[in-house]
């Protein structure tokens, strides 16, 4: 299997790269955001306990995410591939995945992390916000507290894998395909 990681604060592209990636190599999208909101959708225990943390911008606990994408691993063991986005988020959530892959005989190759300066993610979030009608994406002081939270708690998992010389930065600024180009140069290595 070929697995990436796409990094970074909310609305620094994590998932506008992911949909291009999959479309060009054809992997498996994987993103926590997303399958905690069908959860909630779903109603499911586990989108009820979710829900309460993500409308403050907090995390859900990291057993709840880990056990989320052992289900997906186990299921799609066939895969050519993941692309994770917005996992792991935490060192903890880091290391529970290393051991997991490990179990899978699988391996993280690259970790592909976005840079965006804090305002432009701010008006980024905004306007996602007003297009999807998602309701962290719409509150000012809820999306102060996720970039807070990033730099506290997610932002440390850069280092972990740097360790492993397996992160690449990329700056998300100009044009998509501009920036795409360099992305798919680094997937390509
Ligand atoms: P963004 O990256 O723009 O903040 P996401 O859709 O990735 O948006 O995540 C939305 C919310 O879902 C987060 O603020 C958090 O509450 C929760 N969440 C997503 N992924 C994780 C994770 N790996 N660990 C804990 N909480 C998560």
């Amino acid at each position: 299997m070929i697995n990436f990681i796409l990094f970074g604060p909310p609305g620094s592209g994590k998932g506008t790269y992911s949909k291009k990636i999959v479309e060009d190599l054809g992997l498996i999208h994987i993103s926590t955001g997303d399958l905690l909101r069908s959860e909630i959708e779903k109603k499911t225990d586990l989108g009820m306990q979710a829900k309460s943390k993500m409308e403050k911008g907090e995390f859900v606990p990291d057993e709840t995410v880990i056990s989320m994408i052992e289900g997906i691993l186990c299921e799609n063991d066939l895969a050519k591939g993941f692309v994770f986005d917005g996992f792991p988020r935490t060192v903890a959530q880091a290391q529970a995945f290393d051991t997991m892959l490990h179990k899978y005989n699988q391996s993280i190759r690259q970790v592909i992390a976005f840079e965006v300066e804090e305002e432009e993610l701010i008006s980024r979030i905004m306007a996602r916000g007003k297009e999807s009608g998602r309701a962290d994406d719409q509150n000012y002081d809820v999306i102060k507290n996720r970039i807070a939270v990033y730099h506290s708690k997610t932002e440390p998992v850069k280092e972990y894998y740097k360790a492993q010389k397996k992160l690449s930065v990329v700056i998300n600024e100009g044009k998509i395909d501009e920036v795409y180009a360099k992305v798919s140069s680094i997937l390509s290595v």
